[in-house]
């Protein structure tokens, strides 16, 4: 069985990472999505275990001491990170697993660098479009949209360092070239577009 991809993937908050990644995750057989911890407290609408893990301080610093974490950081004041054994289980199975991570993650992944990452950068059509989503999502209060979009002129400047960029304008069509590129990296690894490994006895190529 050959191990599943990893894919990176940063943007500047409201670019529309997790809407897309929702879609895509419908649409592709044999992707899964990594659930980090966070201190942050739940979003209208979130629950415990599917958009994160939510813990308190005490509890995610126990588990940074453990080494629990691939990568961690403090995003906009909270503390977000990447459990090791969540995405470990996955890969060994042939899933390709998506990490939604921010700029300072993905360089600490790039930086040790994480064999075989592959890194994505979602990017939004504008900068009055981006506060547009950012105040049009409605979850969060006025000084957390300022926090927020003052943050994302440093994210931006990072998107050169990552191996793609998707422009988030039209919704579907930037689904469709994630899609095209989880496609691409799968045949690169010599598997299925459907992610699954070259199978010569069932293509009837046995030995002879
Ligand atoms: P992120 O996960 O990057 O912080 P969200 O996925 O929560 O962003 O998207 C922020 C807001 O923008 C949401 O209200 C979402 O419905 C909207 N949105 C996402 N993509 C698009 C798009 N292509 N066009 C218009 N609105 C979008
Ligand atoms: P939000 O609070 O909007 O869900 O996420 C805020 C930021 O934290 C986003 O940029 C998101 O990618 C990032 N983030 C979410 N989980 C992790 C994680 O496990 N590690 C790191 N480094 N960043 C994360």
């Amino acid at each position: 069985m050959s191990r599943g991809n990893l894919f990176v993937i940063s943007a500047p908050s409201g670019a529309g990472k997790s809407t897309i990644l929702k879609k895509l995750l419908a649409k592709v057989p044999n992707l899964a999505f990594s659930v980090s911890h966070t201190t942050r407290t739940p979003r209208p609408g979130e629950s415990n275990g599917r958009e994160y893990h939510f813990v308190d301080r005490p509890t995610f610093e126990r588990m940074r001491a453990d080494q629990a974490f691939l990568e961690w950081a403090e995003v906009h004041g909270n503390l977000y990170g990447t459990s090791r054994k969540a995405i470990e289980a996955q890969q060994a199975r042939g899933i390709d697993v998506f990490l939604d991570i921010d700029v300072q993650g993905a360089r600490q992944l790039r930086d040790c660098g994480h064999p075989g990452a592959i890194f994505l950068f979602i990017a939004p059509p504008s900068w009055p479009e981006l506060e547009r989503r950012l105040r049009g999502r409605g979850t969060d209060p006025e000084e957390t949209v300022q926090l927020r979009l003052n943050n994302a002129r440093h994210e931006m400047e990072d998107a050169g360092r990552y191996d793609y960029l998707v422009i988030n304008d039209r919704l579907d069509e930037a689904v469709e070239v994630l899609r095209a590129v989880v496609i691409a990296e799968r045949c690169k690894a010599r598997r299925t577009p459907d992610g699954q490994p070259l199978d010569l006895a069932a293509l009837g190529f046995t030995a002879q």
